[in-house]
């Protein structure tokens, strides 16, 4: 049995990004089921960092996680961990009222981005766009603080910060039963391998609800959905490297530049099981005739294609907190679409919740305060209350 101060289950982008603030606190000690961290998630994720994604408390975590992104620490990671890439977002004559909603919602937390009519000038900034006519871009928004990540830096990263501060992260260690024993947490692989610890940390992903009906918790409505992603080569004799990160104001379609190719998803939410995502070809379809209906990109050949799960609790906000009803049991889920940009603020919040430390500075400012992070508003809140929290 190997004790420590916090036991992590997950090595994706939350359980690392957490484990890296705890170090400071105590021996941490986190353990992945999978051989390779990011596996699930966190590894098949587009990776980027925008406001035009999710509800106000979403939009808050994002702005908070930006100076982590902006000046990572030093000695972080050797390469950059994050690049400026804009953001565009377009709509049609049909999805102009939903454009004008997302200027609102992002305006207080951008003041960079721009209004665009002309058709023209939309043009020039991603060439490929259709522009006026019915499915056409007649109008737009250019947010130049967008932020492509490097998703296997940042886990990377993390997982060294977590080994030198004397903690470790472990592949290949499925857990597969969680017990209360005395004032500690004790899990076990099937092979019988032991960790305990006071705190034990669910970061299971899309797994997190079935972890903690392991430990003998009641579930707090986590539901995985499936989203799918294409890489598609850009026309013959263009670069694309510096077009923006396409997003119609509709949500049906995306696309970004990726190493000489281009991603494009249709945006897709299906509602799935845990386990090793695979695109459906209907979605992969999807996602082409999307290429072809917004840009006038032909899509003659798939490079590659991909699906993985995000995963969303009742108000699609981040979840952390320790389970009101088992004392040491600390819930970290629920990142939904937005997992990465929001990691630098959820390791806060997890290392003041998890140690009893001050909420961090200037997370209120901006909206995020605790009652709408912590568990305890998942079970008893009314569906109304709920609802109007994902709306506002
Ligand atoms: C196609 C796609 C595009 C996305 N684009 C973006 C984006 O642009 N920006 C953004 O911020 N986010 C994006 N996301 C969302 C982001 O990827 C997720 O929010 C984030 O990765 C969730 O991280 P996680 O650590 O919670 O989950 P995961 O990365 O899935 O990690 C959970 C880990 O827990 C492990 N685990 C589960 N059960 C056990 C057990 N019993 N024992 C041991 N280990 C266990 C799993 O193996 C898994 O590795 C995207 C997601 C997808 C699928």
């Amino acid at each position: 049995m190997t004790t420590s101060d916090f036991l992590i289950i997950g090595g994706g982008i939350a359980g690392l990004s957490a484990a890296a603030r705890l170090g400071r606190h105590g021996k941490v000690v986190v353990l992945e089921a999978e051989e390779a961290l990011g596996y699930h998630s966190s590894g098949r994720s587009v990776s980027f960092s925008h406001y035009g994604i999710g509800n106000a408390v979403v939009r808050g975590l994002t702005a908070w996680s930006r100076s982590f992104y902006e000046a990572q620490p030093e000695g972080f990671c050797p390469t950059p961990v994050a690049r400026a890439m804009p953001s565009l977002y377009f709509a049609t004559e049909a999805s102009l009222g939903a454009l004008i909603a997302l200027r609102t919602d992002m305006a207080r937390f951008t003041d960079a981005a721009e209004w665009i009519e002309d058709e023209a000038k939309i043009a020039a900034l991603c060439p490929a766009l259709r522009t006026g006519g019915p499915d056409g871009a007649v109008a737009a928004i250019l947010d130049p603080t967008g932020l492509k990540l490097d998703a296997d830096a940042l886990l990377q990263s993390f997982a060294r910060a977590v080994r030198a501060d004397g903690g470790e992260v472990l592949t290949g260690r499925r857990i597969a039963s969680a017990a209360r024993r005395g004032e500690d947490w004790e899990v076990k692989t099937e092979q019988g391998e032991a960790w305990s610890a006071p705190v034990l940390i669910d970061a299971g992903g899309a797994w997190g609800d079935g972890f903690a009906s392991l430990a003998g918790l009641r579930p707090i409505g986590l539901q995985p959905k499936r989203r799918t992603i294409i890489a598609i080569d850009p026309p013959p004799g263009t670069d694309a490297a510096a077009w923006p990160f396409v997003h119609s104001a509709a949500g049906d379609f995306y696309m970004l530049p990726e190493a000489g190719q281009l991603l494009a998803s249709p945006v897709d939410e299906v509602d799935d099981d845990p386990g090793d995502a695979q695109p459906e070809d209907y979605d992969v379809a999807l996602a082409a005739h999307r290429v072809e209906l917004y840009t006038d990109i032909r899509v003659a050949r798939i490079a590659h294609r991909w699906a993985g799960l995000r995963s969303f609790v009742a108000d699609r906000t981040p979840t952390a907190g320790f389970d009101p009803e088992a004392p040491g049991f600390f819930w970290l889920v629920g990142q939904g679409g937005y997992g990465l940009q929001t990691a630098p603020a959820m390791a806060a919040i997890v290392e003041a919740l998890a140690t009893g430390g001050a909420w961090p500075s200037g997370l209120a400012e901006l909206g995020v305060v605790p009652d709408r992070i912590r568990p305890e508003r998942l079970r008893g809140g009314s569906a109304h209350s709920l609802i109007s929290q994902a709306i506002f």
